[in-house]
């Protein structure tokens, strides 16, 4: 694969043929645009793009890739800014490309129970339009209020619902993707069924924004879930999650299960000024959500009544109101938040499930030996086996220390996921933050059909160049 080229043109001409091509209006260049835009909610980078374009169809959006090929600048596909792995990043003089001015949303197909959508809408308003008709868009997390279709497709967002309802991939319908070429092209036609050769809408999810720009899709809808119940639980140890889990699909209809340890719960009821959910602190807590909770009360009881008998857990809450469900999602879902002002080191990982708790004593033991000045706070959606390790000084580490540090240690935790045949990224892609990881998690030869891939589709480089492939690709 060859590597992204030096651009053709100067930056003055660049901006000069942009401006040409779109409208000044379209073209932004100030200090503050850059700086807000250039960056995605990770933390380890500088934003310095060369501007940011907001073009308004896709006419524009193709014209846009045609000059990149021309003068030979690189595009950063940009939405909601909420990932969390850089790819969103803009730090070499790129182009960014925002579609927020493309986010129209056509009414719901009450039919195919679906609906159409650009790709610069936020999900919040996909699932809002989906409410309005009575129906529901499943793939939901704490930052779905402000990610955008095309962000959340480009890393195939997963969430709090897998355990039911899957990830976005599940969910996307069709797909109207702007090539490397420039060509636009519509995967799938929106047809449920269509097995006319391969099938690229697949390619296009979770590729990072760098095999296409997504400027719309159809999304697949679904009933909403009907009266869902929620319970907190507190653990003994993190081993007693899988057991709790194991007894909680006898008897309910599970839309959610996800965990935290003592630290998390701890980082967000200070900085959430949320009261403790027991009288007494544990080591770890569950976080379950099923649906018809009414009908599921006789359930809910007995997987109390059994989960204490057995010691799989010390003490519980079930919540008798929407009011008190929502109260205790906050334990959970408020954490990332929570962290976020200590800009943590962010691993997010995959193992098989029933392997997780071990997989989480083996890292703490191994940061322990190898890393004291590191503290590790741990959630995530057990049922997924999908861990968040987020690292943070435990004191105050010089900036170069902490990230020296906290690289060594991302890049330990890549080496051990080699041992249980896991993931170096579950949800939040691999972007920047962890190119140099991908090889832990796929054979040289998947790194290189990937490579012929983005050849195919982006043959000159021009779409998120120095993403997902290591540094020396
Ligand atoms: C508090 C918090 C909680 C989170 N929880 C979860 C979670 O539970 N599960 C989860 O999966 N993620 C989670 N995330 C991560 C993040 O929200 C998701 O990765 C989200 O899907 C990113 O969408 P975005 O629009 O913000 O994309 P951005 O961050 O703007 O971009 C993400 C990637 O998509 C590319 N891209 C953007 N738009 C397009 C386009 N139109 N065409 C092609 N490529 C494009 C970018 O180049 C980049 O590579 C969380 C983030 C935060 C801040």
């Amino acid at each position: 694969m060859s590597t992204p080229a030096q651009p053709l043109a100067d930056e003055a001409a660049i901006l000069a043929a942009l401006r040409e091509a779109l409208g000044e209006a379209a073209v932004a260049t100030d200090a503050d645009t850059c700086a807000a835009y250039g960056l995605d909610r990770s933390t380890r980078w500088q934003a310095d793009p060369l501007c940011v374009l907001r073009p308004q169809s896709v006419a524009q959006v193709q014209s846009i890739v045609r000059l990149a090929r021309r003068l030979r600048f690189a595009i950063v596909p940009s939405g909601g800014r909420t990932g969390l792995a850089g790819g969103a990043v803009a730090a070499r003089r790129e182009v960014l490309l925002s579609l927020e001015r493309m986010r129209k949303l056509h009414p719901v197909d009450r039919v195919e129970r679906c609906i159409r959508v650009e790709a610069g809408a936020a999900i919040g308003q996909v699932q809002q339009a989906a409410a309005e008709a009575g129906l529901y868009y499943p793939v939901d997390w704490a930052a779905a209020g402000s990610a955008q279709v095309g962000g959340s497709l480009a890393t195939n967002a997963g969430g709090v619902h897998v355990i039911r309802y899957g990830m976005t991939r599940d969910w996307v319908r069709g797909l109207r993707v702007v090539t490397g070429h420039g060509e636009l092209i519509d995967c799938q036609r929106d047809l449920i069924k269509n097995n006319s050769g391969y099938d690229l809408r697949h390619l296009m999810i979770g590729s990072e924004g760098t095999l296409g720009i997504i400027v719309e899709a159809t999304l697949a809808l679904t009933a909403p879930p009907q009266d869902p119940g929620v319970a907190l639980l507190a653990l003994p140890d993190l081993p007693a999650a899988l057991r709790v889990y194991e007894r909680a699909r006898e008897g309910l209809p599970l839309s959610a299960c996800e965990f935290f340890t003592a630290s998390a719960l701890a980082r967000v009821q200070q900085r959430m000024q949320l009261p403790p959910p027991f009288a007494e602190a544990a080591p770890a807590y569950l976080l379950l959500e099923w649906t018809q909770a009414e009908a599921h009360t006789d359930a809910a009881e007995a997987l109390f009544a059994d989960c204490f008998e057995a010691g799989t857990a010390v003490d519980g809450a079930l919540a008798q109101s929407g009011a008190q469900a929502q109260a205790l999602w906050r334990y959970r879902e408020d954490i990332s938040e929570a962290l976020a002002p200590e800009a943590p080191y962010k691993n997010d990982v995959s193992v098989r499930a029933a392997r997780l708790p071990e997989f989480v004593a083996r890292i703490e033991q191994d940061l322990a030996a190898d890393f004291p000045a590191l503290e590790l706070v741990c959630f995530g959606h057990l049922g997924d086996g999908n861990l968040h390790l987020n690292l943070l000084p435990r004191a105050a580490l010089a900036p170069q220390d902490w990230a020296a540090q906290s690289a060594q240690a991302g890049a330990l935790v890549a080496r051990r996921l080699e041992d249980y045949a896991g993931s170096v990224s579950a949800e939040h892609g691999i972007g920047l933050l962890k190119r140099e990881q991908l090889g832990h998690s796929r054979s040289a030869h998947e790194v290189e059909l990937m490579r012929g891939i983005k050849a195919a589709f982006d043959p000159d480089q021009v779409l998120n160049p120095g993403k997902i492939f290591p540094v020396a690709d």
